[in-house]
Protein backbone atom coordinates (compact mmCIF):
# COMPACT_ATOMS: atom_id res chain seq x y z
CA UNK A 1 0.00 0.00 0.00
CA UNK A 2 3.21 2.45 -0.34
CA UNK A 3 1.53 4.03 -3.27
CA UNK A 4 -1.30 5.29 -1.00
CA UNK A 5 0.92 6.70 1.68
CA UNK A 6 -0.45 7.88 4.85
CA UNK A 7 -4.05 9.55 4.64
CA UNK A 8 -6.82 9.72 6.91
CA UNK A 9 -8.86 6.57 7.50
CA UNK A 10 -12.10 5.34 5.72
CA UNK A 11 -15.33 5.85 7.63
CA UNK A 12 -17.12 2.23 7.34
CA UNK A 13 -20.74 2.11 8.24
CA UNK A 14 -22.56 -1.49 8.60
CA UNK A 15 -26.20 -2.24 7.23
CA UNK A 16 -27.45 -4.54 9.81
CA UNK A 17 -25.03 -4.49 12.60
CA UNK A 18 -26.68 -6.33 15.30
CA UNK A 19 -26.87 -9.38 13.59
CA UNK A 20 -24.67 -12.27 13.40
CA UNK A 21 -22.56 -11.20 10.83
CA UNK A 22 -23.08 -7.48 11.63
CA UNK A 23 -21.56 -8.29 14.58
CA UNK A 24 -18.10 -9.70 13.22
CA UNK A 25 -17.82 -6.78 11.04
CA UNK A 26 -18.37 -4.63 14.07
CA UNK A 27 -15.63 -6.36 15.93
CA UNK A 28 -13.14 -6.44 12.73
CA UNK A 29 -13.50 -3.12 12.24
CA UNK A 30 -12.94 -2.36 16.03
CA UNK A 31 -8.77 -1.81 15.56
CA UNK A 32 -8.87 -1.86 11.54
CA UNK A 33 -5.45 0.00 10.17
CA UNK A 34 -7.28 1.32 6.90
CA UNK A 35 -11.31 1.96 8.40
CA UNK A 36 -12.77 3.14 10.89
CA UNK A 37 -16.91 2.05 11.98
CA UNK A 38 -18.25 5.31 12.31
CA UNK A 39 -22.30 4.34 11.76
CA UNK A 40 -24.25 1.62 12.51
CA UNK A 41 -28.21 0.89 10.92
CA UNK A 42 -30.71 -1.87 11.71
CA UNK A 43 -34.73 -2.72 12.02
CA UNK A 44 -36.81 -0.78 13.63
CA UNK A 45 -36.56 -3.11 16.88
CA UNK A 46 -33.30 -1.55 17.37
CA UNK A 47 -33.44 2.42 15.92
CA UNK A 48 -33.08 5.04 18.44
CA UNK A 49 -31.34 2.75 20.87
CA UNK A 50 -27.38 2.51 21.04
CA UNK A 51 -25.35 -0.22 19.62
CA UNK A 52 -24.70 -1.69 23.08
CA UNK A 53 -28.54 -1.57 23.81
CA UNK A 54 -29.69 -2.96 20.02
CA UNK A 55 -27.02 -6.06 19.93
CA UNK A 56 -27.52 -9.23 21.78
CA UNK A 57 -23.81 -9.73 21.60
CA UNK A 58 -22.33 -13.21 20.72
CA UNK A 59 -18.93 -12.84 20.22
CA UNK A 60 -16.23 -13.24 22.64
CA UNK A 61 -15.20 -10.20 24.59
CA UNK A 62 -16.92 -7.24 25.23
CA UNK A 63 -18.76 -5.04 22.41
CA UNK A 64 -16.16 -2.99 21.14
CA UNK A 65 -15.17 0.60 22.94
CA UNK A 66 -15.75 2.02 19.17
CA UNK A 67 -19.36 0.95 18.53
CA UNK A 68 -21.13 0.79 22.22
CA UNK A 69 -22.32 4.38 21.84
CA UNK A 70 -23.21 4.38 18.64
CA UNK A 71 -26.93 5.00 18.05
CA UNK A 72 -28.77 2.66 15.48
CA UNK A 73 -30.21 4.73 12.73
CA UNK A 74 -32.45 3.13 9.84
CA UNK A 75 -32.09 2.36 6.19
CA UNK A 76 -31.97 5.60 5.19
CA UNK A 77 -29.08 6.34 2.78
CA UNK A 78 -27.62 9.18 5.38
CA UNK A 79 -25.11 7.72 6.96
CA UNK A 80 -21.89 9.61 8.21
CA UNK A 81 -19.75 7.60 6.67
CA UNK A 82 -17.43 6.74 3.36
CA UNK A 83 -19.20 3.19 2.26
CA UNK A 84 -21.43 0.64 3.59
CA UNK A 85 -20.63 -2.79 4.29
CA UNK A 86 -24.09 -4.83 4.57
CA UNK A 87 -25.50 -7.81 6.45
CA UNK A 88 -28.33 -7.17 6.26
CA UNK A 89 -31.54 -10.06 6.30
CA UNK A 90 -32.36 -11.16 2.63
CA UNK A 91 -35.59 -9.30 3.13
CA UNK A 92 -34.44 -6.21 2.51
CA UNK A 93 -31.20 -6.07 1.20
CA UNK A 94 -31.46 -5.89 -2.19
CA UNK A 95 -33.39 -2.74 -2.49
CA UNK A 96 -31.80 -0.98 0.67
CA UNK A 97 -28.28 -1.51 -1.23
CA UNK A 98 -29.26 0.31 -3.99
CA UNK A 99 -30.76 2.88 -2.32
CA UNK A 100 -27.63 3.58 -0.75
CA UNK A 101 -25.71 3.00 -3.74
CA UNK A 102 -27.46 5.34 -5.73
CA UNK A 103 -26.69 7.64 -2.95
CA UNK A 104 -23.41 7.45 -3.95
CA UNK A 105 -22.10 5.13 -1.41
CA UNK A 106 -20.06 1.97 -2.43
CA UNK A 107 -21.75 -0.89 -0.78
CA UNK A 108 -19.81 -3.84 0.13
CA UNK A 109 -22.27 -6.53 0.54
CA UNK A 110 -22.75 -9.61 2.16
CA UNK A 111 -26.02 -10.56 1.14
CA UNK A 112 -26.96 -13.01 -1.53
CA UNK A 113 -29.53 -10.53 -3.25
CA UNK A 114 -27.36 -9.14 -5.79
CA UNK A 115 -24.47 -11.94 -6.18
CA UNK A 116 -26.00 -13.21 -9.84
CA UNK A 117 -26.53 -9.63 -11.52
CA UNK A 118 -24.90 -9.53 -14.53
CA UNK A 119 -22.98 -6.31 -13.87
CA UNK A 120 -22.11 -6.53 -10.01
CA UNK A 121 -18.63 -8.36 -9.33
CA UNK A 122 -18.97 -11.61 -7.01
CA UNK A 123 -15.65 -11.33 -5.38
CA UNK A 124 -13.22 -13.48 -3.63
CA UNK A 125 -9.68 -11.06 -4.52
CA UNK A 126 -7.38 -14.53 -4.11
CA UNK A 127 -9.49 -15.91 -7.52
CA UNK A 128 -11.19 -12.84 -9.40
CA UNK A 129 -9.90 -9.51 -8.63
CA UNK A 130 -10.52 -8.76 -12.22
CA UNK A 131 -14.14 -9.02 -11.96
CA UNK A 132 -13.96 -5.19 -10.41
CA UNK A 133 -13.56 -3.85 -13.83
CA UNK A 134 -17.28 -4.50 -14.17
CA UNK A 135 -18.03 -1.65 -11.60
CA UNK A 136 -18.02 1.33 -14.66
CA UNK A 137 -20.25 -0.96 -16.58
CA UNK A 138 -22.43 -1.36 -13.45
CA UNK A 139 -22.34 2.82 -13.01
CA UNK A 140 -23.11 3.37 -16.34
CA UNK A 141 -26.36 0.89 -16.34
CA UNK A 142 -27.45 1.81 -13.15
CA UNK A 143 -26.98 5.57 -13.32
CA UNK A 144 -24.98 5.82 -10.20
CA UNK A 145 -22.20 8.48 -9.86
CA UNK A 146 -19.95 7.03 -7.19
CA UNK A 147 -22.08 4.25 -5.37
CA UNK A 148 -21.39 0.46 -6.59
CA UNK A 149 -22.49 -2.99 -5.35
CA UNK A 150 -19.62 -5.36 -4.96
CA UNK A 151 -20.47 -8.35 -3.16
CA UNK A 152 -19.19 -11.69 -1.81
CA UNK A 153 -20.06 -15.10 -2.29
CA UNK A 154 -22.43 -17.27 -0.27
CA UNK A 155 -20.60 -18.67 2.95
CA UNK A 156 -20.32 -22.55 1.68
CA UNK A 157 -19.03 -21.26 -1.82
CA UNK A 158 -16.42 -19.44 -0.32
CA UNK A 159 -14.27 -22.32 0.97
CA UNK A 160 -14.84 -24.04 -1.98
CA UNK A 161 -13.79 -21.81 -4.42
CA UNK A 162 -10.68 -20.97 -3.13
CA UNK A 163 -9.40 -24.37 -3.02
CA UNK A 164 -10.58 -25.03 -6.54
CA UNK A 165 -9.26 -21.89 -8.15
CA UNK A 166 -5.47 -23.38 -7.96
CA UNK A 167 -6.68 -26.73 -8.94
CA UNK A 168 -8.51 -24.56 -11.53
CA UNK A 169 -5.00 -22.41 -12.78
CA UNK A 170 -3.05 -25.79 -12.88
CA UNK A 171 -5.23 -28.40 -14.39
CA UNK A 172 -8.34 -26.93 -15.08
CA UNK A 173 -11.80 -28.46 -13.84
CA UNK A 174 -14.56 -30.19 -15.77
CA UNK A 175 -17.05 -31.22 -12.69
CA UNK A 176 -17.63 -31.61 -9.06
CA UNK A 177 -19.48 -33.37 -6.79
CA UNK A 178 -19.55 -31.64 -2.86
CA UNK A 179 -21.14 -32.47 0.05
CA UNK A 180 -21.49 -29.89 2.78
CA UNK A 181 -21.82 -29.81 7.07
CA UNK A 182 -22.43 -26.83 8.14
CA UNK A 183 -22.40 -25.10 10.92
CA UNK A 184 -25.89 -23.24 12.74
CA UNK A 185 -24.06 -19.92 13.11
CA UNK A 186 -24.67 -19.93 9.56
CA UNK A 187 -28.47 -19.79 9.75
CA UNK A 188 -28.24 -16.24 11.60
CA UNK A 189 -29.63 -15.71 15.47
CA UNK A 190 -31.50 -17.19 16.57
CA UNK A 191 -31.56 -19.76 13.87
CA UNK A 192 -31.96 -23.53 13.81
CA UNK A 193 -34.15 -24.40 17.20
CA UNK A 194 -32.04 -26.28 19.58
CA UNK A 195 -34.56 -28.92 19.54
CA UNK A 196 -33.68 -29.51 15.45
CA UNK A 197 -30.26 -28.92 15.62
CA UNK A 198 -29.01 -30.70 18.60
CA UNK A 199 -27.76 -34.38 18.46
CA UNK A 200 -29.31 -34.21 14.52
CA UNK A 201 -28.29 -33.40 11.39
CA UNK A 202 -30.53 -31.61 8.77
CA UNK A 203 -30.43 -32.18 5.10
CA UNK A 204 -31.92 -29.55 4.02
CA UNK A 205 -30.93 -25.74 3.93
CA UNK A 206 -33.08 -23.71 1.85
CA UNK A 207 -31.88 -21.96 -1.34
CA UNK A 208 -27.94 -22.98 -0.45
CA UNK A 209 -27.72 -26.14 -2.88
CA UNK A 210 -28.44 -23.51 -6.03
CA UNK A 211 -26.32 -21.01 -4.37
CA UNK A 212 -23.12 -23.53 -4.03
CA UNK A 213 -24.52 -24.54 -8.24
CA UNK A 214 -24.45 -21.16 -9.42
CA UNK A 215 -21.76 -18.92 -8.07
CA UNK A 216 -18.33 -20.92 -8.85
CA UNK A 217 -19.53 -20.72 -11.99
CA UNK A 218 -19.88 -16.82 -11.89
CA UNK A 219 -16.37 -16.49 -9.60
CA UNK A 220 -14.06 -19.12 -12.00
CA UNK A 221 -15.36 -17.51 -15.01
CA UNK A 222 -14.57 -13.95 -16.86
CA UNK A 223 -15.57 -10.79 -17.46
CA UNK A 224 -14.88 -10.00 -20.79
CA UNK A 225 -15.60 -6.17 -20.47
CA UNK A 226 -19.16 -6.67 -21.30
CA UNK A 227 -20.76 -9.50 -18.98
CA UNK A 228 -19.49 -12.05 -16.78
CA UNK A 229 -19.05 -15.58 -18.55
CA UNK A 230 -19.50 -18.30 -16.81
CA UNK A 231 -16.54 -21.28 -15.92
CA UNK A 232 -19.02 -23.78 -17.46
CA UNK A 233 -18.41 -26.44 -14.94
CA UNK A 234 -20.27 -29.19 -13.64
CA UNK A 235 -21.35 -29.01 -9.95
CA UNK A 236 -23.94 -31.31 -8.09
CA UNK A 237 -24.03 -30.07 -3.91
CA UNK A 238 -25.87 -31.50 -1.15
CA UNK A 239 -25.84 -29.45 1.59
CA UNK A 240 -26.82 -30.26 5.42
CA UNK A 241 -26.77 -28.68 8.80
CA UNK A 242 -24.81 -30.26 11.38
CA UNK A 243 -24.70 -29.17 15.38
CA UNK A 244 -21.45 -27.35 14.93
CA UNK A 245 -21.04 -23.40 16.26
CA UNK A 246 -18.85 -22.17 13.69
CA UNK A 247 -17.29 -23.75 10.45
CA UNK A 248 -18.49 -25.34 6.90
CA UNK A 249 -16.63 -28.68 6.59
CA UNK A 250 -17.60 -30.11 2.82
CA UNK A 251 -16.15 -33.44 0.91
CA UNK A 252 -15.30 -33.04 -2.48
CA UNK A 253 -14.92 -34.98 -5.42
CA UNK A 254 -13.37 -33.25 -8.99
CA UNK A 255 -12.54 -34.38 -12.49
CA UNK A 256 -9.78 -32.62 -13.74
CA UNK A 257 -9.01 -31.42 -16.92
CA UNK A 258 -5.51 -32.58 -17.07
CA UNK A 259 -4.02 -35.86 -15.84
CA UNK A 260 -2.60 -34.81 -12.44
CA UNK A 261 -0.72 -37.37 -9.52
CA UNK A 262 -2.03 -36.96 -5.83
CA UNK A 263 0.84 -35.23 -4.93
CA UNK A 264 0.92 -32.66 -7.83
CA UNK A 265 -2.69 -31.58 -6.48
CA UNK A 266 -1.25 -31.45 -3.33
CA UNK A 267 1.51 -29.32 -4.40
CA UNK A 268 -0.70 -27.06 -6.15
CA UNK A 269 -2.76 -26.52 -2.74
CA UNK A 270 0.14 -25.87 -0.71
CA UNK A 271 2.06 -23.70 -3.57
CA UNK A 272 -1.05 -21.25 -4.10
CA UNK A 273 0.20 -17.54 -3.02
CA UNK A 274 -1.61 -14.31 -3.77
CA UNK A 275 0.22 -11.52 -5.75
CA UNK A 276 1.92 -8.69 -3.72
CA UNK A 277 -0.89 -6.34 -4.10
CA UNK A 278 -3.41 -8.86 -2.03
CA UNK A 279 -0.66 -9.58 0.46
CA UNK A 280 -0.22 -6.52 1.26
CA UNK A 281 -4.19 -5.72 2.51
CA UNK A 282 -4.29 -6.21 5.81
CA UNK A 283 -6.94 -9.12 6.12
CA UNK A 284 -5.36 -11.27 3.23
CA UNK A 285 -3.00 -14.55 4.24
CA UNK A 286 -0.30 -14.86 1.92
CA UNK A 287 -1.29 -18.45 1.39
CA UNK A 288 -4.78 -18.56 1.72
CA UNK A 289 -5.00 -22.83 1.28
CA UNK A 290 -3.44 -24.46 4.18
CA UNK A 291 -2.69 -28.53 3.44
CA UNK A 292 -2.84 -31.07 6.54
CA UNK A 293 -1.31 -33.86 6.36
CA UNK A 294 -2.93 -35.68 9.57
CA UNK A 295 -5.46 -38.02 8.80
CA UNK A 296 -8.47 -36.81 11.12
CA UNK A 297 -8.17 -33.05 9.97
CA UNK A 298 -9.50 -30.68 9.14
CA UNK A 299 -11.90 -30.01 12.31
CA UNK A 300 -13.99 -27.48 12.60
CA UNK A 301 -13.02 -27.02 16.45
CA UNK A 302 -9.32 -27.51 16.07
CA UNK A 303 -8.84 -25.86 12.82
CA UNK A 304 -11.64 -22.64 11.82
CA UNK A 305 -9.20 -20.01 12.83
CA UNK A 306 -6.67 -20.80 10.34
CA UNK A 307 -5.15 -17.59 9.22
CA UNK A 308 -7.28 -15.72 11.39
CA UNK A 309 -10.67 -17.34 10.19
CA UNK A 310 -9.59 -16.37 6.10
CA UNK A 311 -7.81 -19.43 5.32
CA UNK A 312 -9.41 -22.56 3.70
CA UNK A 313 -7.60 -25.98 5.26
CA UNK A 314 -8.05 -28.95 3.14
CA UNK A 315 -7.09 -32.52 4.35
CA UNK A 316 -7.29 -35.91 3.15
CA UNK A 317 -6.65 -34.90 -0.61
CA UNK A 318 -6.32 -38.55 -1.99
CA UNK A 319 -7.70 -40.48 -5.62
CA UNK A 320 -11.26 -40.79 -6.03
CA UNK A 321 -12.86 -44.07 -7.63
CA UNK A 322 -15.20 -42.19 -9.46
CA UNK A 323 -13.82 -38.97 -10.62
CA UNK A 324 -10.15 -37.96 -10.10
CA UNK A 325 -10.07 -36.19 -6.70
CA UNK A 326 -11.30 -36.03 -3.23
CA UNK A 327 -10.81 -34.21 -0.23
CA UNK A 328 -12.03 -32.67 2.71
CA UNK A 329 -12.51 -28.89 3.40
CA UNK A 330 -13.13 -25.94 5.91
CA UNK A 331 -13.59 -22.69 6.13
CA UNK A 332 -14.96 -20.23 8.77
CA UNK A 333 -18.62 -19.16 7.72
CA UNK A 334 -18.56 -16.26 9.57
CA UNK A 335 -14.99 -15.10 8.53
CA UNK A 336 -13.62 -16.41 5.12
CA UNK A 337 -17.74 -16.93 4.24
CA UNK A 338 -18.72 -13.76 5.27
CA UNK A 339 -17.51 -10.68 7.35
CA UNK A 340 -13.64 -11.39 6.34
CA UNK A 341 -14.40 -12.03 2.96
CA UNK A 342 -16.44 -8.67 2.56
CA UNK A 343 -13.81 -6.55 4.75
CA UNK A 344 -10.87 -7.62 2.01
CA UNK A 345 -13.23 -7.06 -0.59
CA UNK A 346 -13.13 -3.54 0.85
CA UNK A 347 -9.30 -3.43 1.20
CA UNK A 348 -8.67 -4.49 -2.78
CA UNK A 349 -11.36 -1.60 -3.57
CA UNK A 350 -9.20 1.25 -1.00
CA UNK A 351 -6.32 0.21 -2.82
CA UNK A 352 -7.14 0.61 -6.18
CA UNK A 353 -8.93 3.81 -5.50
CA UNK A 354 -12.21 2.99 -6.02
CA UNK A 355 -13.36 4.02 -2.44
CA UNK A 356 -13.50 7.96 -1.47
CA UNK A 357 -14.05 10.12 1.00
CA UNK A 358 -17.67 11.74 1.14
CA UNK A 359 -18.50 14.85 2.74
CA UNK A 360 -18.83 14.14 6.78
CA UNK A 361 -22.35 14.45 8.24
CA UNK A 362 -20.23 15.11 11.56
CA UNK A 363 -17.18 15.64 12.80
CA UNK A 364 -16.01 11.62 13.39
CA UNK A 365 -12.85 11.94 14.97
CA UNK A 366 -10.41 10.30 12.12
CA UNK A 367 -6.73 9.80 13.15
CA UNK A 368 -4.13 10.15 10.81
CA UNK A 369 -2.55 6.32 9.77
CA UNK A 370 0.34 5.34 7.68
CA UNK A 371 -0.44 2.73 5.16
P1 LIG B 1 -29.16 -12.09 11.32
O1 LIG B 1 -28.35 -12.48 12.51
O2 LIG B 1 -30.58 -12.50 11.27
O3 LIG B 1 -29.10 -10.46 11.18
C1 LIG B 1 -29.91 -9.74 10.27
C2 LIG B 1 -29.64 -8.24 10.37
O4 LIG B 1 -30.55 -7.57 9.46
C3 LIG B 1 -29.90 -7.63 11.77
O5 LIG B 1 -29.01 -6.57 11.99
C4 LIG B 1 -31.32 -7.08 11.63
O6 LIG B 1 -31.59 -5.98 12.51
C5 LIG B 1 -31.30 -6.58 10.19
N1 LIG B 1 -32.67 -6.48 9.66
C6 LIG B 1 -33.61 -7.46 9.59
N2 LIG B 1 -34.76 -6.95 9.07
C7 LIG B 1 -34.53 -5.65 8.82
C8 LIG B 1 -35.33 -4.57 8.30
N3 LIG B 1 -36.61 -4.76 7.94
N4 LIG B 1 -34.77 -3.34 8.18
C9 LIG B 1 -33.47 -3.13 8.56
N5 LIG B 1 -32.66 -4.11 9.07
C10 LIG B 1 -33.18 -5.35 9.18
O7 LIG B 1 -28.52 -12.62 9.96
P2 LIG B 1 -26.95 -12.95 9.62
O8 LIG B 1 -26.66 -14.37 9.80
O9 LIG B 1 -26.11 -11.92 10.28
O10 LIG B 1 -26.96 -12.72 8.04
C11 LIG B 1 -26.98 -11.42 7.46
C12 LIG B 1 -26.90 -11.55 5.95
O11 LIG B 1 -25.67 -12.20 5.59
C13 LIG B 1 -28.01 -12.41 5.34
O12 LIG B 1 -28.39 -11.86 4.11
C14 LIG B 1 -27.34 -13.78 5.17
O13 LIG B 1 -27.94 -14.53 4.15
C15 LIG B 1 -25.93 -13.38 4.82
N6 LIG B 1 -24.89 -14.36 5.15
C16 LIG B 1 -24.81 -14.96 6.39
C17 LIG B 1 -23.78 -15.85 6.68
C18 LIG B 1 -23.66 -16.56 8.00
O14 LIG B 1 -22.77 -17.45 8.10
N7 LIG B 1 -24.47 -16.23 9.02
C19 LIG B 1 -22.80 -16.10 5.71
C20 LIG B 1 -22.87 -15.47 4.48
C21 LIG B 1 -23.92 -14.61 4.22
P3 LIG B 1 -32.31 -6.18 13.96
O15 LIG B 1 -31.30 -6.81 14.88
O16 LIG B 1 -32.65 -4.77 14.33
O17 LIG B 1 -33.52 -7.05 13.74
Amino acid sequence: MSAHGSRKKWRAGVLGATGMVGQRFVKLLADHPWFELTAVAASERSTGKTYAEAARWHLEGPVPEVARDLVVKDLDPSLDCDFVFSALDSSVAGEAEEVFARAGYPVVSNSRNHRMDPDVPLLIPEVNAAHLNAIPAQQKNRKYHSGFIVTNPNCSTAGLVLVLKPLADAFGLEKLFVVTLQAVSGAGYPGVASMDALGNVIPFISGEEEKMEAEPQKLLGKWDGNRFIDAGLGISAHCNRVSVIDGHTECVSVRLKKTATISEVREALRNFEVSEELASLPTAVKRPVVVLDESDRPQPRKDANTGHGMAAVVGRVRECPLLDVKLTLLSHNLVRGAAGAALLNAELLAARGLLKSRQATSTPAVEEVSR
